[in-house]
């Protein structure tokens, strides 16, 4: 008699699964047992394994049978992900035009998508059997400390102040939104707008549901944390809140992400990737500083959490409160025409006046070292009162370039078509000598600044232009014994610096700061007095047309640094062009006169909002590659390709898609890699989306044969 194995006997049960390889479609697995769809699974693919996402469970596989390999291991260490989970990563993958498998794998926590945390001997039953152990254990630790937590919380939840008129109104409005609604919160620095996530959070978690609270950056804003922290903690127990960012260890995202999924966390705070998280009973979104770049995550899957967040609020039915005193054009676009609900807080909270805000006019006054002599004056009237005053400027470094005045040299990056720039670093030992260094910001290259020019031998290089670090040198020269600090992306290397900084601004241990935009964000120093801006010219002109919005939000946030508390303070502006509309509305705290006229200028030129694009990018050894590659696709979708078949006029509608000449980037080339881009611009989202759609289908077929490398950005912030 044959030996029949006991899976042929029974009905086989096939699985349909993505995985994170760079290939469309999903992949087919015979399964040991019937499993539902959002299950993790351990699969062979290739020569490897790998943990997949069980999608479809077909009645038949795609392939032959005979063909399809076994799942390895089925997952069942977390619920499955849920329906609306996957539902908003296939949206994802749809709309970004990627993979899904590269959509959803990437968006769990490490543990959970790597098949070697779940063998070997040391690997018990998973990362989250192993994680859930070590919890049990500090439980019982931990009991004691509950009634101290208990009177913390009164405590806090007494100290809360009462909300002023303004802030009730939005409190107010908020809560009487059943199901989706946008609402656009638009409030000067230093409003309140926390005070008011804060109630519309406390209400919605009052009817039992989650919170999901995005931030742009929690690193740079720890302080921001510590008071939504503590508030919800008041209000939902410690094991209440969970904070989710790229900042944290495996094992730390695995520990929120899970509480998160299980409903024991009721609050989550995080920045973008904390979207992708699943929330059984998610009853509300807020959108922190909606308009912050840093919502848009630069590779990969470039997708935009606000964005998402929208659509997650509307697949959800639950309201969403994007917050800014700057929103983005497209934001305020949908509250001007009604699509979203506009609320304000025209007024800071407390009883500080805002800033007046100055424009010293660099034309025709003579500058020292970059700075005019009313700043330079300002800066020592705030001294001499014991205030602290702030220097905005958005180029670190000392110099942005060395220059050669005998016979022209500068120091370019030989592999990128960009500067280096020049850096000072503080002497080895104390007394002992700065030494400098130049290095570029494209690619990261450095080497030490040639002790003469390489080309005539001339000793004398003379840095050209100034970054934070020449001004802070120069600002210890004119002020000897103020204490003087920077706050940059080189002083804040070391793990705990940034923090160190700001806490030392915070204390009054710094009398004068340079910074770069990274002092723009979330901190109120309460005894700033003065700020100044240096250089903001250079965003006025870019050849990006977001550069303007981003200026101004920028220089409106900057501003809203200083004098939070009391202190009538004031803000310089140095610029060549003080008429220009928008430093106009800056003087005027006037963003909507702002908005109006940036939208005005965008509607002239067909631009963002009133019109949708996506990028395409290649990049090549050389830029002929990668325009040769952008021409073809261009070609090909503006006809029949003779070679292919390919018609992609048969399945869209290209009259509504218009496609620019394919044009190298700005900077374009950076580590030997060669980059162009090609722009696609329609007035319809849907036209865009369909074009794309068919277009993305027929694009590897094109660049199989080719040397060259591109991704698609849909949405891009870059222009
Ligand atoms: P925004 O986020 O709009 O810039 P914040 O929420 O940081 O403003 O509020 C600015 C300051 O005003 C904070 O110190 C906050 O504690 C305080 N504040 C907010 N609302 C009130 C209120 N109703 N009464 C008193 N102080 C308030
Ligand atoms: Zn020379
Ligand atoms: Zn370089």
């Amino acid at each position: 008699m044959p030996v029949i194995s006991p899976t042929e006997t029974e009905t086989p049960v096939w699985v349909r699964v993505a995985l994170d390889v760079p290939l469309p479609g999903l992949f087919d697995y015979r399964s040991p047992r019937p499993v539902d769809p959002g299950v993790r699974v351990i699969v062979p693919f290739g020569r490897r394994e790998m943990v997949g996402i069980v999608l479809e469970t077909p009645g038949a596989p795609a392939v032959d049978p005979a063909q399809v390999k076994e799942v390895v291991r089925i997952l069942d260490d977390t619920p499955p992900l849920p329906a609306d989970w996957l539902k908003l990563a296939a949206f994802a993958a749809d709309y970004y035009h990627r993979p899904v498998g590269e959509v959803m794998l990437p968006a769990l926590p490490g543990p959970l998508r790597k098949p070697a945390a779940y063998q070997g001997k040391r690997a018990g039953g998973g990362p989250v059997a192993r994680l859930d152990a070590r919890a049990a254990r500090a439980k019982r630790a931990a009991k004691v400390q509950e009634n101290e937590a208990q009177q913390d919380s009164e405590q806090t939840l007494s100290k809360r102040p009462s909300l002023n008129r303004a802030q009730q109104e939005a409190v107010d409005a908020v809560a009487e939104i059943s199901g989706f609604k946008p609402v656009l919160l638009h409030g000067v620095t230093g409003s309140g707008k926390t005070e008011v996530y804060l109630h519309v959070a406390e209400r919605v978690l009052a009817r039992g549901r989650q919170v999901l609270l995005l931030v742009p950056e929690i690193n740079l804003t720890p302080q921001l944390e510590n008071v939504f922290r503590r508030r919800f903690e008041a209000i939902a127990g410690p094991a209440g809140v969970a904070v989710l960012h790229s900042g944290l260890a495996d094992g730390e995202r695995l520990e929120a992400w899970l509480r998160a999924v299980r409903g024991e966390a009721r609050v989550l705070l995080g920045t973008r990737l904390s979207l992708f998280t699943p929330l059984p009973e998610l009853g509300l979104i807020v959108v922190d500083e909606e308009h912050d770049p840093s919502y848009k995550q630069q590779e990969g899957l470039r997708y935009s959490a606000r964005d998402l967040a929208i659509w997650r609020a509307r697949d959800r039915n639950v309201p969403i409160v994007l917050g800014s005193a700057t929103p983005s054009l497209e934001t305020w676009h949908h509250a001007q025409n009604g699509r979203y609900l506009l609320l304000s807080l025209p007024q800071r909270a407390l009883a500080a006046e805002p800033p007046r805000i100055r424009l010293l006019d660099t034309r025709n006054q003579p500058l020292k070292q970059g700075l005019a002599p009313q700043l330079v004056q300002a800066v020592a009237q705030r001294l001499a009162q014991g205030e602290q005053s702030l220097i905005f400027l958005n180029r670190r470094g000392y110099a942005p370039v060395l220059h050669c005045d005998a016979c022209g040299w500068v120091s370019g990056c030989h592999r990128c078509s960009a500067y280096m720039v020049l850096h000072r670093h503080p002497p080895r030992t104390p007394g002992g000598l700065a030494r400098h260094e130049l290095r570029c910001h494209h690619c990261g290259w450095q080497h030490r600044v040639p002790a003469a020019c390489p080309d005539c031998g001339n000793q004398d290089l003379q840095p050209m232009g100034r970054g934070t670090q020449r001004l802070e040198e120069h600002l210890g020269e004119l002020f000897p014994g103020a204490r003087i600090a920077r706050i940059d992306a080189d002083s804040t290397r070391r793990k705990g610096s940034a923090q160190e900084l700001f806490g030392r601004m915070h204390a009054g241990e710094i009398d004068i700061l340079v910074g770069t935009q990274m002092v723009a964000k979330g901190h109120d120093f309460k005894n700033l007095g003065f700020v100044g801006v240096l250089n903001a010219d250079a965003m006025l002109f870019s050849h990006d047309f977001r550069a303007p919005e981003r200026l101004f939000a920028q220089l409106m946030q900057v501003a809203g640094r200083a004098g939070r508390a009391g202190t009538p303070a004031e803000v310089y502006i140095q610029t060549g062009y003080p008429e220009q509309p928008l430093y106009q509305a800056l003087v005027r705290h006037d963003y909507p006169g702002f908005a109006r006229y940036a939208l005005r200028e965008r509607e002239a030129a067909g631009l963002p909002p009133f019109a949708y694009q996506a990028l395409l990018t290649a990049e090549a050894r050389e830029l002929a590659q990668a325009l040769a590659f952008l021409a073809c696709a261009r070609r090909l979708a503006e006809g029949p390709d003779p070679e292919t078949g390919t018609d992609l006029s048969q399945s869209t509608e290209l009259s509504r898609i218009t496609l620019y000449d394919p044009v190298p980037l700005r900077v374009v080339r950076v580590a030997n890699v060669e980059r162009a881009q090609l722009l696609v611009e329609s007035n319809s989202r849907p036209a865009l989306q369909g074009f794309l759609r068919a277009w993305m289908a027929a694009l590897p077929q094109l660049s199989a044969a080719s040397r060259v490398r591109w991704y698609l950005e849909v949405d891009p912030l870059e222009i």
